[in-house]
């Protein structure tokens, strides 16, 4: 258990991100290595806006607790265990993966066979379905929050812009994720009728272009020399018809992918439909 963030040394930095670095850190009493998270709320005037969704993501990551899920160990607000809102910076001790994330994985393998896809796929769905469970959308699948420990084992991190349903806690709303990964109704919802989705097909449409990025090597909906520009992706993901398939890739595999990148989420396949997939069942 830890009980102080003074019991933790600094070791590396293994992460930047939006207002927060993650840091490798070693806890003494238990001889473990843990991922630090910290979000620097009152520096440059970024504290308001991250308070209220550091507070969300510290609220979901108590909650959740599941082997497809990277656990967080304990929540500092200023370096206290977290009670309500005191300002200063909030922490947050997870569980060390020792993979980095799938990100880096791709940078270094570039492609991963569909062996391999199949069981990242599967991890992922049991992570989502375990999440759904929870009532909680994750709202930002993407390679970067996708991370691997030293079994080769991929669990679903990054809960900051994720997002409860029906229930009591609110998120930072629109605009939330990367849109690069999301879904058409999340980009254009007047087009697509994204004012009463099922806000879990935003994460299915995420986890399909993960899965076909991970077999071409590269970022599926843009051809190469497109700039990643908001209009370019906004255009493939609302109106991009053809989806670049590989030719060698397996029917099993093409047909996982088309079900979850159904533009129109009536059609698409849900988390449990996919776990029943021959891909990955
Ligand atoms: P982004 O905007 O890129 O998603 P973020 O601010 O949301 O970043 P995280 O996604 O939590 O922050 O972490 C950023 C990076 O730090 C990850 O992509 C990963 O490389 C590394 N990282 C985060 N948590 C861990 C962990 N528990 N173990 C190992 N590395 C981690
Ligand atoms: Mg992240």
């Amino acid at each position: 258990v830890i009980k102080a963030l003074s019991d933790l040394e600094k070791q590396a930095v293994i992460g930047h991100g939006n207002g927060g670095t993650v840091y490798k850190v070693y806890h003494k009493k238990s001889r473990s290595f843990y991922a630090l998270k910290v979000l620097r709320l009152n520096e440059n005037g970024i504290g308001i806006g991250i308070r209220q969704p550091a507070a969300l993501e510290a609220e979901i990551l108590k909650r959740v607790n599941s082997p497809y899920i990277v656990k967080c160990h304990a929540v500092f607000d200023h370096g206290i265990c977290i009670e309500g809102d005191n300002g200063g910076d909030i922490s947050f001790v997870m569980e060390y993966m020792e993979g980095g994330s799938l990100h880096d994985v791709l940078r270094q393998h570039r492609r991963l066979p569909e062996e391999v896809i199949s069981v990242l796929a599967k991890r992922v769905l049991q992570g989502l379905k375990y999440l759904q469970s929870m009532h909680v959308v994750h709202r930002d699948i993407k390679p970067s929050n996708l991370l691997v420990n030293d079994k080769g084992e991929v669990k679903i991190a990054d809960f900051g812009v994720s997002h409860v349903v029906e229930g009591k806690f609110e998120g930072s709303d629109d605009n939330a994720g990367t849109c690069a990964y999301m879904s058409p109704e999340r980009v254009d919802p007047d087009r697509w009728s994204g004012a009463n989705a099922d806000e879990f097909a935003g994460d299915v449409w995420s986890m399909g272009v993960v899965m076909l990025e991970c077999l071409l090597g590269y970022f599926p909906l843009l051809g190469p020399g497109q700039k990643p520009d908001w209009a370019t992706l906004m255009c493939a993901i609302c109106f991009g018809e053809k989806l670049e398939m590989p030719e060698k890739a397996s029917s099993q595999f093409q047909n996982f992918v088309r079900r979850c990148l159904e533009k129109d989420w009536r059609k698409r396949a849900t988390v449990f439909e996919l776990l029943h997939h021959p891909f990955v069942s």
